[in-house]
């Protein structure tokens, strides 16, 4: 009998979870090592069960959607807004419900603000290859449009303002946007911990896999051109043979444990204001624009408000920030008829700040890193895909293709 060996995920995060998900699927056994007292990252559920941040999906993101159904996990994403998302302009007060896709402008009532022959093309140009820019010199001669929508979409895909954000990796994300159903948006209809990260530890669980929590790794012992040792405050654990390594780890981490990979250094904040409500009545989505805040979700148990690429707002304090949204969310909720009361005064709300929420994605991102940097170790995590920006989608896509990587790689076995 031979020893098929152990892979060791370290990290937790939805890179982690889905490679930990495609090496099990594979018969390998899996132990996966989380640094925090909890499994899911930066897509976590607090103490409290409230989600770190809302975390929205597009029908594009295949990845994310194949994830899902394996843990069991798709019902609970669901379309909040099936008839185009409703959004309002807090400077002009104009409500209004705006189609995501180009394939639903058609309809005039649905298509953005500042739609013009020009501004499509300026759309389809992202498209084409050439030097890059950022997304607000490509939309320069389009403020309309650029305020409507592309400045929306930059922020909630790159978490990057339009003045630095990458014209290309915008093009990018809004090329996966043409097909059909590839522009409907869906939310987590409970919240992170019982919509993904949950059934993921069920799923994983059920297949044999281990999670020990509270394990940070701090160092990576190396001989031979490959990992020997993993070293964690606790214990050292030998890496054996036919043993593998994947770090699903922000990229600070990678560079602490293997200088000389490639990382993002720059990364950009994003703040959550949770607000503390209890009322009957469907989940809403709605977009904001000319506020502060750019999105808000509506839960029956809770309101949540997002701000992306937050860079001066992660400074207000809770007060101050519930106290300069409420007003917003407030208008959105009564323009749009939500049920309910709306008080002038600000329920109950804190503040989570994230503020290394996600790479800035700006123009002459490093290199990708290395998928295999080691024979037995492969990298994950949202930041190591160039094609894509750091997201759920990302995480996923870089997990399995991590275990894809070690899949690959020829193991040592060794007699058990
Ligand atoms: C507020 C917010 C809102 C977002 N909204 C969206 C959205 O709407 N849609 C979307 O697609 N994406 C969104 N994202 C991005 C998405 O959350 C990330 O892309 C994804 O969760 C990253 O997963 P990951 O596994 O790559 O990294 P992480 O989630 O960072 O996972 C890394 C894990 O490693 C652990 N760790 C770190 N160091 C160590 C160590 N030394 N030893 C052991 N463990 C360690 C960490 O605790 C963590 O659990 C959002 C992110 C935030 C913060």
């Amino acid at each position: 009998m031979t020893d098929p060996g152990m892979v060791h995920v370290v990290g937790a995060g939805v890179s982690g979870l889905a490679a930990a998900l495609a090496l099990v699927r594979e018969g390998r056994r899996v132990t996966l090592h989380e640094g925090a007292p909890v499994a899911g990252g930066r897509a976590r559920a607090l103490p409290d069960g409230t989600d770190n941040g809302t975390h929205a999906l597009l029908g594009a993101n295949r990845a994310a959607l194949r994830f899902l159904e394996r843990i069991g996990a798709r019902e609970g994403w669901v379309e909040p807004e099936p008839a185009g998302l409703p959004v309002l302009d807090l400077e002009s007060h104009v409500a209004r419900r705006v189609a995501l896709s180009p394939l639903g402008w058609g309809d005039a009532r649905k298509r953005p603000e500042g739609v013009t022959l020009g501004s499509l093309l300026a759309l389809l140009r992202l498209a084409l290859p050439g030097a890059d820019r950022s997304v607000a010199q490509a939309f320069a001669a389009h403020p309309v449009l650029l305020r409507a929508l592309v400045e929306p979409l930059t922020v909630a895909a790159l978490n990057t303002p339009v003045q630095e954000a990458s014209a290309r990796l915008l093009g990018a994300v809004l090329r996966r946007l043409g097909g059909r159903g590839a522009a409907r948006l869906l939310v987590a209809r409970n919240g992170l911990g019982p919509d993904l990260v949950a059934p993921a530890l069920a799923t994983l669980a059920c297949h044999g896999a281990w999670l020990r929590c509270g394990e940070r790794l701090r160092g990576l012992v190396q001989g031979g051109g490959r990992v020997q040792a993993l070293e964690f405050a606790e214990m050292t654990l030998p890496i054996g043979p036919a043993d593998a390594v994947v770090l699903a780890l922000p990229p600070w981490e990678v560079a602490r444990l293997l200088p000389g990979i490639p990382v993002p250094r720059r990364h950009a904040p994003i703040l959550n204001v949770h607000f503390t409500r209890v009322a009957e009545g469907p989940i809403r989505f709605i977009g904001l624009l000319g506020g502060l805040a750019q999105w808000v979700l509506v839960r029956p148990d809770g309101i949540s408000v997002t701000v992306s690429a937050a860079d001066a707002e992660v400074a207000l304090t809770d007060a101050e920030a519930a106290a300069r949204i409420w007003p917003e969310v407030r208008e959105a909720a009564l323009r749009f008829g939500l049920p309910g009361d709306w008080p002038v005064t600000p329920p109950p709300a804190r503040a989570v700040r994230e503020r290394r929420a996600t790479p800035r994605h700006g123009l002459n991102p490093p290199a990708a890193p290395p998928r295999q940097p080691l024979p037995n170790l492969a990298l994950a995590g949202d930041w190591t895909l160039a094609s894509l920006p750091a997201t759920l989608e990302a995480a996923v896509r870089s997990g399995e293709a991590a275990a894809a990587a070690l899949a690959r790689a020829p193991r040592q076995p060794v007699a058990a």
